[in-house]
């Protein structure tokens, strides 16, 4: 692929402030310039130029945690309580097979380059949906997630998911790991996923104090989630204490990215601020499964770098990443449109462990692009936080290509959304005997 120079009213590079009538200068996958239409034109005199107008362009988002293999539940699971909610995951789960959930993932990959996301944090089941995730042109990392028995059959547990054994990253991926929950997964298994990630490099990812539920479990091993624990985590004892305090006691925050973080004290925040790798909230989610509110204004005032999540489609509206943003700025007014934007770019790509590839545009970064038709505007950030979305998307790219242009989708997604519909009629089936 030769270079090229893509011009817009507006770029935002993130790392630096908008540029007016900017440029990003392209070769192959990677981008190699970025400043002013004007000095790069005048660098660069025999590049091919395509002009985008009058429109805002972003690095292409990053959605920090995603369930994709999950998208053919989408409206499949009503808002609930989160116990309620879960019980009804393993039904939809055990309906599926590989071939399911890599049809579920091609579709969640789409709807998320629909929402200008070129980036996800997934949380992988399975190898077949991880490579789904990939074939669709995302860049990732992939968490791969552990769940159940102890920490000795931690080695049997990940054969048998599919845990590469040799390969742990490409060019726009890595390979993480994720015990689910700390009802899910005993201190052992905790303990042991841990030492695996810091020795191997891997970036780790946990579900973090979503749930009144789980702060009753952890406090007095009673409520709704006693169950699951018993059944899933047979060497947990309740700590005592919040689930941030336990997880420090273990030792498994250190460079943890902790997922959700709802129920938190302050000191559960400067425990977090201290040891772990960052946040991700995912507003929209908690509403969905009436968890409280990450409290994201304190995390951002602690300097506790924060990234914004969908998680999955199973307990969200959809996969449009800056409908959680505008949800968070409702709920965090104090954060700016510049932070906000930060936290589903180069926060974001900071967080999942993909800061030096992804989130920014600048020389050597991914060649992925957001482009947005936003009308004529002088707060080209301030306007991707108010309009950006599905609904204002014109262009994607990802690695220097073109994956929807103009609105049109580059490939044939026919085959794929009649693999998905066949998905998502199982899991409506294994859910009906359910009463539902
Ligand atoms: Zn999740």
């Amino acid at each position: 692929m030769t270079k090229r120079l893509i011009t817009a009213n507006w770029i935002c590079p993130i790392t630096r402030p908008p540029i007016r009538d900017g440029a990003v200068l392209i070769d192959g996958e990677f981008i190699r310039g970025v400043g002013t239409a004007e000095a790069l034109r005048a660098d660069h005199p025999d590049v091919m130029v395509e002009d985008l107008g009058h429109t805002v362009v972003t690095p292409g988002l990053v959605n920090a945690h995603t369930h994709l293999a999950l998208t053919a539940a989408a409206g499949l699971l009503p808002p609930d309580e989160f116990c309620e909610w879960l019980a009804r995951v393993p039904p939809v789960m055990g309906a599926w097979t590989s071939e399911d959930l890599a049809a579920s993932a091609t579709m969640g990959a789409l709807e998320s380059l629909q929402a200008g996301v070129t980036v996800v944090g997934e949380i992988v089941y399975d190898r077949a949906a991880a490579d789904a995730v990939l074939a669709s042109g995302l860049g990732a990392t992939l968490y791969w997630e552990v769940l159940g028995g102890r920490g000795e059959h931690l080695g049997e547990k990940l054969e048998r998911i599919g845990f590469p054994t040799e390969e742990f990253a490409g060019t726009r991926w890595v390979t993480g790991i994720s015990p689910h929950a700390p009802y899910t997964a005993g201190p052992s298994l905790l303990k042991e996923t841990h030492a695996l990630a810091r020795a191997k490099g891997l970036p780790y990812a946990i579900h973090v104090a979503e749930s009144v539920a789980e702060t009753n479990l952890m406090r007095s091993g009673r409520g709704p989630l006693a169950d699951v624990a018993d059944r899933m985590a047979p060497d947990f004892t309740p700590p005592g204490t919040s689930t941030v305090a336990y997880l420090d006691r273990l030792g498994v925050l250190k460079e943890a990215l902790a997922i959700h973080v709802c129920e938190a004290s302050h000191v559960d925040l400067v425990r977090l601020a201290a040891s772990a790798r960052g946040v991700v909230v995912c507003p929209r989610s908690n509403q969905w499964l009436h968890n409280r509110r990450a409290p994201a204004e304190q995390i951002a005032a602690l300097g506790v770098p924060m990234a914004v999540g969908t998680d999955s489609a199973a307990s969200n509206e959809n996969l449009d990443l800056l409908e959680d943003v505008r949800a968070l700025q409702r709920a965090a007014p104090r954060l700016s449109a510049s932070q906000l934007l930060r936290s589903v770019t180069i926060d974001g790509a900071f967080v999942i462990g993909l800061g030096d590839r992804f989130g920014a545009l600048e020389p050597y970064l991914a060649a992925d692009l957001a482009v947005f038709d936003l009308g004529r505007t002088t707060e080209p950030e301030a306007a991707v936080v108010r309009a950006g979305g599905r609904a204002t998307l014109r262009s994607v790219m990802t690695a220097g290509r073109w994956r929807i242009r103009d609105g049109a989708i580059e490939d044939d997604a026919g085959t794929m959304e009649s693999a998905a519909l066949a998905a998502r009629n199982k899991a409506a089936a294994a859910l009906a005997p359910a009463g539902r």
